[in-house]
């Protein structure tokens, strides 16, 4: 898998000076190198891996986000499920796994997948500020609440995103009886 650290570094667990100034400004963090390390050794039981390329890693409220460059999409569905398990496991996060994308369109059907995204529609504020409402067409096979997806979509994109759904997981009090 090709990283934004030296390999080398994260097998000594020493930074050299170039690595080390990208956690010191943000770039990325020492749980990004956590992951990083456990993808090393990953590689060795998954190698349809090594051609991915890590870019970071993002957790919010209990979701852990792992971000590549491109390739994760293309992996057999047993390979990203199984990665995705022993993500999991090891970081006791839920965990999703995806490429990503500066396009928005394409960024958000990644995030929502499989749920499909539907629509796209800018909403004029009254400040005259513009906001983003994705429609969705199922919240449950989401995989994580409206409020992490908008925080992960402002942070990747710096873009403020309200998510609809069309099927809601929980239901209005005594829509349907009891
Ligand atoms: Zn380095």
């Amino acid at each position: 898998m090709e990283f934004p650290v030296c390999v080398f570094d994260l097998k000594t667990g020493v930074l050299c000076s170039k690595c080390e100034q990208k956690i010191r400004e943000g770039e990325l963090t020492p749980t990004d190198l956590e992951i990083m390390r456990f993808f090393l050794e990953l590689e060795k039981k998954f190698p349809h891996i090594s051609s991915l390329k890590y870019v970071r890693s993002l957790a919010a409220d209990g979701y852990l986000f792992v971000f590549f460059e491109r390739g994760f999409s293309s992996l057999p569905a047993d390979v990203q499920t199984s990665l995705r398990n022993e993500l999991g496991l090891r970081t006791g996060l839920r965990v999703k796994l995806m490429d990503i994308s500066r396009d928005l369109n394409t960024f958000l059907q990644s995030l929502v997948a499989p749920a499909r995204l539907l629509a796209i529609n800018k909403v004029w504020l009254p400040d005259q500020t513009t906001e983003v409402k994705a429609v969705v067409d199922d919240e449950r096979s989401v995989g994580a609440p409206p409020n992490v997806l908008s925080a992960i979509v402002q942070k990747v994109l710096n873009i403020s995103v309200s998510f609809e759904f069309q099927r809601r997981t929980r239901l209005p009090p005594g829509r349907f009886g009891r």
